[in-house]
């Protein structure tokens, strides 16, 4: 059961709106398809772990001392908890004497290093509050795409063809959970932190954004409009313009959440739409008006 469920990291939203709506640099362009690829990546263990009969909690950033960390995935069994970190890593890589690298050579942050840190801090944030619970940690490396040379058998990494046997084990694990354990959870997820000062995100202004509706199958700004329906003309894509029009200011308010919604705002943002006056309609749809002169907008 998910005590907490994992939401799109901010980071990765904003980066798939400015990668249609911007020219992305080339390091914003391998942050992007990072972020891309580790969420994809955590998503898919999540389904392998839906079912599990205990206390799931994702996604948790947490504080211990003067150290933040971030956690994938926490289980709490009843006489241990896990902590798993996810890699969606690809390609063939080396693990020796402490050093994480492409078969090419090419030194890689160690993914060892941070979940044993992150295992450190979990322990002192529990132990400050009372709780002594013992914490195994496990790399799970999901993609099939993976190969990992590695000297000799490191229990804490799970490879993507121990993955399923590794999903067994965890489904045999004693689950019969008490009020410490539900205590735990609450406090853990009581004291996630939802700013994520580790977000990197690009720097981007309204004026140089390209404008235009984007279609919500293939991405494309290629739409015709008709009366009551938009049409990619990409991909063939069809949508009732109320809803692409509500899609599209969605993003213009993640993007700017400060911004007035107003008509001509919205109109330009659009700007394939042939008629302010549908946009005023839809906005009166479905925001709260503001005034009641040229310069209303809606909230
Ligand atoms: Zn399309």
């Amino acid at each position: 059961m998910f005590k907490k469920t994992r939401p799109i990291p901010f980071e990765l939203i904003i980066l798939r709106i400015l990668s249609n709506r911007s020219n992305l640099s080339d390091k914003e362009k391998l942050q992007f398809s990072n972020i891309e690829k580790g969420f994809e990546g955590e998503v898919k263990f999540d389904a392998l772990i839906e079912h599990l009969d205990t206390l799931v909690i994702n996604d948790l950033l947490l504080e211990a001392g003067d150290t933040l960390f971030q956690i994938d995935t926490l289980i709490i069994f009843y006489g241990k908890i896990y902590l798993i970190d996810v890699k969606n890593y690809e390609g063939e890589y080396c693990y020796e004497s402490d050093m994480f690298k492409t078969i090419s050579g090419s030194e890689k942050k160690d993914p060892m290093l941070q979940l044993n840190r992150c295992h450190s801090a979990l322990r002192q944030l529990l132990q400050k509050h009372g709780y002594t619970l013992p914490i195994d940690s496990f790399l799970v490396f999901i993609n099939p795409e993976f190969t990992l040379f590695q000297p000799s058998h490191n229990p804490q990494i799970v490879l993507p063809t121990q993955v399923n046997s590794y999903i067994k084990k965890l489904n045999k694990m004693t689950s019969k959970l008490s009020d410490k354990h539900l205590k735990i959870a609450d406090l853990l997820v009581s004291l996630h932190k939802t700013e994520n000062p580790y977000a990197r995100i690009p720097k981007y202004e309204y004026d140089t954004l390209r404008k235009g509706l984007i279609c919500r199958g293939c991405h494309s700004f290629d739409i015709s409009v008709s009366r009551t329906r938009v049409t990619c003309k990409a991909c063939g894509c069809e949508e009732r313009v109320e809803s692409a029009v509500l899609r599209n200011v969605e993003e213009l308010r993640i993007l700017f959440p400060e911004i007035r919604l107003t008509t001509n705002l919205v109109y330009e943002w659009c700007k394939v739409i042939p008629s302010n006056k549908t946009i005023r309609r839809i906005l009166k749809h479905n925001f709260k008006a503001v005034g009641n002169t040229k310069e209303s907008y809606y909230e």
